[in-house]
């Protein structure tokens, strides 16, 4: 071992530059925050190479004096906090005192800047870490940081950026971030010689979201607020037809800046289960304002994670006032035109661009039915568009309980016929099942590309989905079943096991009641290996162990535990969807009306328990305009 030595201020610089400045987006963001600190209206941000060539910043803020450039660009030297007890009540977005001093360690920096009370300005320029003498110079009040060779001292870290495009796309995020925080600044972005945004200042607060994110996804959005006590939550959020596959479109600002919060992106999506599919995410902009002491800024290196003082009082809050809005609203996909002379022109973008992913998952569909050999299916009628090897066997017919007839004429014989495997549903007058049994099955419904039931009803016309109700009515059914107690468990001859990660095996173990009335039996075997005993009846046909995982899943997913009715009802969904005929599946007639005979069960729930919309209602007024009838 050596001796111990004290860090040298460049080598303290550099490890705290490792901390803040990651990548260009880094420069940027510390660079704008400063900018906004200083009360500019307007920032003008340039970027050549992506960022690593230069990053230039302009703002209009308060700028700078001469005799403290110098201190700008040393370490621990800030205007922001005055005293300790400062730390505790910030209200700007800095206050470490050692972006520029970072910055300035590992790149050639340069800042020109000049107060309003001084008749001119005032240049520094630092080259990794050494800096020269201010020298005067000519600029406009405010101030200009410019950031050239990023990492030209730290090869490793140069080593580390992406392409141009990763990092320009790094560099845009963290513009958009501070440009919807602060509406009414004006910002600009460039990329070499081309202006990439251009946001005027006083915007509102929708309008800002609509330049960044587009205007399709700023239309649909739902206004919520809510206030309790000091806290003040107000926002936007996205109609659960937007949706993303991962949690970037979740802007959550904090008193005016941006941040990442697990427990908060948690209640947003717990707000909007069953309202988007699963691995869906919503899109959020909101805002949560509170007193400055009720949050500690200073957990974190860029200030992007903070820790608040009633974290769980804020959970609730984000969660009930999104549940009440949804409640109030009705989120039913529905599909209207647009009528021709709409100034808007595409005021339902949303829809249309969901509409036309149905009619792509139609063609994807038709291509699978395409490529998937016509087995025979054992026994059960929906075996046409069974799939081949490694994937469950068709489910038997029974799964529809006993209302279900049981099919004697399986369609095998007929191979799937792309568009023209349109399986038209006997009537009630048909031979077949007795028409009795099916008071409320209508005249003729049509099975298309082997996923949707097309059918007349008194408005217009409906498109089912058929994989949507018939995981709504197992899942209705599995409820009753579960809340008497009376879920049928299939004991296996020769329990499974089924090896999972030590965090799945504990969370299994610790759920073993709540899975025994869910009809999953399981016993530990050692190690972390778990036996399966028993099984829903229902999922028969599928492998034990795919049943747990799919249940293990579901166990952990979320960051906190949801509780017991919350996650009994998310392994129903879980049963219900892994349980239901598929799209592809192609139905027999008497199955068809099966299933139409319980439509009804669309009508008090729009959508099925992931989310998705069962089925979609073009009214006849909709089809006379399109026709031109009126
Ligand atoms: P911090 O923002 O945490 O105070 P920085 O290293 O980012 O630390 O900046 C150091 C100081 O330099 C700031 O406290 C501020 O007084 C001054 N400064 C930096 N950028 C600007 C700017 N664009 N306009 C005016 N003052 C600035
Ligand atoms: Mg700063």
């Amino acid at each position: 071992m050596r001796k111990i030595q004290r860090l040298s201020p460049s080598l303290i610089n550099k490890i705290a530059a490792g901390e803040v400045i990651e990548r260009p987006a880094s420069v940027v963001k510390e660079l704008m925050e400063n900018a906004v600190d200083a009360g500019a209206t307007r920032i003008d941000v340039r970027v050549e190479g992506g960022g690593a060539e230069l990053v230039r910043v302009v703002d209009s803020g308060g700028g700078i004096a001469a005799d403290e450039l110098m201190l700008a660009v040393a370490s621990h030297a800030t205007s922001k906090l005055a005293e300790a007890d400062d730390l505790f009540r910030v209200a700007t977005l800095g206050f470490r005192g050692e972006a520029l001093a970072s910055i300035a360690e590992v790149s050639r920096l340069t800042i020109r800047s000049r107060t309003a009370d001084s008749a001119s300005g005032a240049e520094i320029e630092v080259v990794g870490g050494t800096a020269s003498e201010v020298s005067p110079c000519g600029c406009p009040v405010g101030t200009t940081v410019e950031v050239r060779n990023l990492f030209f001292n730290t090869p490793v870290r140069r080593k580390f950026l992406r392409s141009k495009q990763t990092e320009l796309g790094h560099t845009s995020e963290a513009v958009t971030r501070i440009a919807l925080a602060r509406p009414d600044v004006h910002f600009t972005l460039g990329h070499n010689q081309r202006q990439t945004l251009d946001l005027p200042g006083g915007q509102d607060w929708r309008a800002r979201i609509a330049a960044v994110a587009g205007r399709s996804l700023a239309e649909g959005l739902i206004w919520v607020e809510s206030e309790h006590g000091d806290v003040q939550l107000s926002g936007y959020v996205a109609h659960p037809s937007h949706s993303r596959g991962n949690s970037r479109m979740q802007y959550l600002f904090l008193n005016g800046r941006y941040i990442r919060d697990r427990a908060l992106q948690h209640a947003l999506s717990e707000a909007y289960r069953g309202l988007l599919l699963t691995g869906r995410y919503p899109i959020a902009f909101l805002r949560l304002d509170m007193p400055p002491e009720l949050v500690d800024v200073n957990v974190h290196p860029t200030k992007l994670e903070v820790r608040f003082q009633n974290a769980d009082r804020l959970y609730s809050q984000l969660l009930s006032t999104l549940r009440a809005k949804f409640l109030s609203a009705d989120l039913t996909a529905r599909v209207e035109s647009v009528p021709d002379d709409d100034p808007a022109g595409a005021h339902d973008e949303g829809q249309t661009a969901q509409v036309r992913q149905q009619v792509v998952d139609w063609a994807k569909g038709e291509i699978a039915s395409w490529e998937r050999p016509s087995t025979g299916g054992a026994g059960g009628a929906t075996s046409a568009g069974s799939a081949g090897a490694g994937q469950p066997a068709p489910l038997e017919l029974t799964r529809l309980g006993r209302a279900w007839p049981p099919a004697e004429d399986t369609p095998d014989d007929q191979p799937p016929t792309g568009s023209h495997a349109a399986a038209w549903a006997r009537g009630p007058h048909a031979t077949g099942p007795a028409p009795e049994a099916f008071p409320d099955a209508p005249l003729k419904a049509m099975q298309v590309h082997n996923r949707y039931l097309v059918t007349e009803t008194e408005e217009g016309v409906m498109v089912i989905d058929q994989h949507a109700l018939h995981e709504r009515i197992l899942y209705e059914q599995l409820r009753a079943r579960v809340t008497s107690g009376a879920v049928e468990s299939q004991r296996l001859l020769v329990p499974e096991p089924v090896d999972l990660s030590p965090a799945e095996a504990a969370a299994v173990l610790e759920h073993q009641e709540l899975l025994a009335k869910l009809g999953v039996r399981i016993e530990p075997f050692g190690g972390d290996t778990i036996l399966v005993a028993g099984y829903p009846a229902m999922l028969a046909n599928m492998n034990p162990g795919e049943v747990l995982r799919g249940l293990v899943d579901r166990l952990l997913a979320g960051g906190r535990l949801p509780d017991q009715r919350d996650l009994l009802d998310d392994l129903l969904h879980t049963i219900a969807c892994k349980a239901a005929i598929k799209a592809g599946d192609r139905l027999a007639p008497e199955e068809i009306e099966a299933l139409l005979a319980r439509r009804h069960l669309i009508d008090d729930a729009h959508h099925c328990p992931h989310g998705r919309p069962t089925a979609v209602i073009f009214s006849r007024e909709e089809l006379d305009r399109q026709f031109k009838r009126v």
